[in-house]
């Protein structure tokens, strides 16, 4: 089966979908693999690192898409690039499904077996194909360093005999993967770490970290069969920010991851509360790219609200972009593992496997999946 691996094309995308480690891997597996020239100089690996691994090198874009049986991505296709793939080959990428639904019709459109890295379900088998985890956890630790890096205190206590100066405060909104490695990270660092998440199960993991978990009773939260949060109502969520407002206004980083999956990010933290913080103090809103939890954040800029520095920046794991290229490198090798017919040297679509039926967005024609 070729492989096909085009290089990113999205401004400022520093991760290579797959790294020369992973490429001599899938060779072994029987695959014949072609990139795109230039596929990992994000992360300074030239093509001949790549040749090295065993793959060819093209700077035939067109040809890298449209010869391959399966095209490995990182970001979701332009429709154009849709066009170029050959009838019937596998594409396997993120998609953002929920809200690209004409590029889902147009995929399954063009016959295209698309996978979308968004849907690989979380059990634990699956656990070394989850893309989103493996990204999310590193967004968490850039998230830290940036405010650590952009405020103007330090973080642990130092005991000086200039005198003793206090740890600095870190608020962590939002107690998934990447908000776990955002308090792990922040401890690291020496600071005090205060953690609120809307899943009351979380509440060990965060104490197991040596943080304090943040109680608001907010009544039924719940979640969902895969360990996602569901919405909170509108009364719901202004107890939450009611509850958390105090927190704000002590605490000198606050760092927000809160998603609800599927849907808009709720807005937690309001332009009051950014306004009741000390200035000097960061906001780094993590959700910035599914909506946002704090108002007044904007997509791809840092701003300054009463002297809080506010951080909606873009594409956090790409801040950490060789670590990042690794893990989806492996994230996407142990997908292919997993289904690779070794007789036969093929990747089987097998729609009996529970992974395959969650994440296989479109099919022979059609969209397999109402999201
Ligand atoms: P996510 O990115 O969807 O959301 C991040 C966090 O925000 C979640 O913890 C969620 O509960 C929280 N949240 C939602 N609304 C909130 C609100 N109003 N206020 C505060 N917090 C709010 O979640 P995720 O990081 O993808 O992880 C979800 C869960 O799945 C976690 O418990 C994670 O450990 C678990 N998980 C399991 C596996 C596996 O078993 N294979 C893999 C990955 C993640």
């Amino acid at each position: 089966m070729l492989i096909g691996i085009p290089k990113e094309t999205a401004p400022g995308e520093l991760r290579a979908v797959v790294v020369p480690n992973d490429v001599v891997r899938l060779v072994k597996l029987g695959a014949t693999v072609t990139i795109e020239s230039g596929l990992g100089a994000g992360i300074r690996v030239t093509d001949s690192d790549y040749e090295k691994a065993g793959a060819s090198v093209s700077t035939d874009r067109k040809a890298v898409i449209g010869n391959s049986d399966i095209v490995l991505r990182l970001r979701k296709p332009s429709t154009d690039d849709v066009s170029l793939l050959k009838p019937g080959a596998i594409h396997i990428s993120f998609l953002d499904p929920f809200n690209e639904k004409p590029l889902l019709q147009h995929l399954a459109a063009h016959g295209t077996s698309a996978i979308s890295m968004e849907l690989i379900p979380r059990s634990t088998r699956a656990q070394k194909m989850d893309a989103l985890s493996s990204q999310a956890s590193l967004a968490g630790y850039a998230a830290v360093i940036l405010a650590a890096e952009r405020t103007d205190r330090v973080l642990p206590m130092m005991t000086t005999p200039a005198g003793t100066i206090n740890p600095a405060r870190v608020f962590i909104v939002g107690v998934g993967v990447a908000g776990l490695q955002a308090i792990a990270t922040a401890k690291r660092l020496g600071a005090r770490v205060d953690a609120f998440d809307t899943r009351p199960t979380v509440a060990e993991q965060v104490k197991s970290l040596g943080a304090r978990f943040f109680e608001i009773d907010l009544g039924e939260t719940g979640q969902t069969k895969d360990g996602y949060a569901k919405a909170l109502t509108e009364e719901q969520l202004q107890k939450q920010r009611e509850g958390m407002a105090k927190q704000c206004a002590i605490s000198d980083v606050v760092i927000t991851t809160a998603q609800v999956f599927g849907r808009k990010a709720p807005t937690i933290i309001t332009r009051d509360m950014v306004q009741g913080m000390r200035p000097g103090s960061i906001v780094v809103d993590l959700a910035i790219e599914t909506g946002g939890n704090v108002e007044g954040a904007e997509l791809g800029k840092e701003v300054e609200i009463n002297g809080v520095r506010v951080f909606g920046l873009e594409n956090m794991p790409g801040r950490v972009a060789v670590h990042a290229s690794q893990m989806y490198s492996a994230n996407l090798y142990n997908l292919i593992e997993e289904f690779w017919d070794k007789e036969n040297k093929l990747f089987k679509l097998d729609l009996e496997d529970d992974i395959m039926q969650s994440c296989l967005i479109t099919h022979q024609g059609a969209v397999r999946r109402e999201l």
